[in-house]
């Protein structure tokens, strides 16, 4: 799509610019600025969450949820000037799917208590906004990120491991007989045994750029960025080990559970899709619940 239709949508918007500070077309998947309505070409160069001044993806990208979803989200976002109200429209032209973002000022509307002549003092509002955006993300009982969140962040690791031709290992998880302790132990204890099941992966990953969420029920998803086959059966092993050796105590007893691992190692310059790495992924899990259970599948 060439300029002249992005541009042509910003201007069919033009009656809200006396709403919005600023209107943005952007490119969720890439995190990119398309056009402004500021008509400053300089901005065409940035990537959308430059705006917020926090040099890295925002937590909670309405953007790309608007994408997904093709629904409008609206969120909170601060940079050092102001609060921003943004609203995510998902928007179709020529085949193909863009975000309109519309950026309005909404400082003034949620800081009520400025003492008289003083500065404002904007940082309790600014945890209750970062707070609320982590919010849309975690699962409660885990506090693992959710399935809306592995929607929108594995387009994100896929397309940056495509553009800098790297590995990308993608494992689900599942607990082995997992319905047997609720049956046993009860639903506490299955939840219990949930965090702690989490815990543990977690705390066999090493690098910042891994991630876990929570697929379902007793199903998580693994995300390991640039992780080829032989490193992500060393973590994985680890996370089965430990697993398989822990003993959770919960009211006294003692409660021992195993889990499955289904691997699919992509390798650079794949085609394969979200859904691809996914299926794949949860076909060996398939094959790992078949071949008799507390193993792993790649
Ligand atoms: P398999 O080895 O084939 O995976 O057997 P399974 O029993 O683990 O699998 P199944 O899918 O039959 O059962 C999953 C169970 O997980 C059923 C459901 O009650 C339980 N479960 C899902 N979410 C939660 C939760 O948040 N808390 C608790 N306590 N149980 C949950
Ligand atoms: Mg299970
Ligand atoms: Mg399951």
């Amino acid at each position: 799509m060439d300029d002249f239709n992005i541009k042509a949508i910003l201007e069919k918007l033009d009656v809200f610019e006396k709403t919005y500070e600023s209107i943005r077309i952007v490119d969720p998947l890439n995190k990119k600025i398309l056009t402004n309505n500021k008509d400053d070409s300089a901005v065409e160069k940035l990537n959308c969450f430059d705006f917020w001044g926090k040099n890295k993806v925002c937590d909670n990208c309405v953007s790309i949820r608007a994408y997904n979803e093709n629904n409008t989200y609206v969120k909170f976002e601060y940079n050092s000037d102001a609060i921003f109200m943004v609203t995510a429209i998902p928007y179709e032209v020529e085949d193909r799917r863009v975000v309109i973002e519309l950026l309005k000022d909404a400082t003034d509307s949620l800081i009520f208590d400025k003492a008289e002549g003083q500065s404002e003092d904007k940082s309790e509002i600014y945890s209750l906004i970062d707070n609320l955006n982590k919010l849309a993300l975690k699962d409660t009982l885990t506090g693992l990120y959710n399935r809306r969140y592995i929607n929108e962040k594995l387009p994100v690791d896929l397309i940056n491991t495509m553009l800098s031709e790297q590995n990308l290992s993608v494992v689900i998880a599942d607990i082995d007989f997992f319905k047997k302790v609720n049956d046993i132990y009860g639903h506490l204890a299955g939840d219990r045994v949930l965090k702690i099941f989490v815990d543990t992966l977690k705390g066999c990953l090493s690098r910042t750029s891994d991630w876990i969420g929570r697929f379902g029920g007793e199903e998580f998803l693994i995300c390991l960025p640039g992780a080829d086959l032989e490193i992500s059966l060393k973590t994985i092993e680890s996370m089965r080990k430990t697993i398989e050796e822990k003993d959770i105590i919960f009211e006294g007893s003692k409660i021992k559970i195993t889990a499955s691992f289904g691997i699919y190692s992509l390798i650079p310059n794949s085609t394969d899709s979200i859904d691809d790495l996914i299926q794949k992924a949860d076909e060996k899990l398939y094959l790992a619940k078949k071949n008799g259970r507390n193993r792993i599948e790649y």
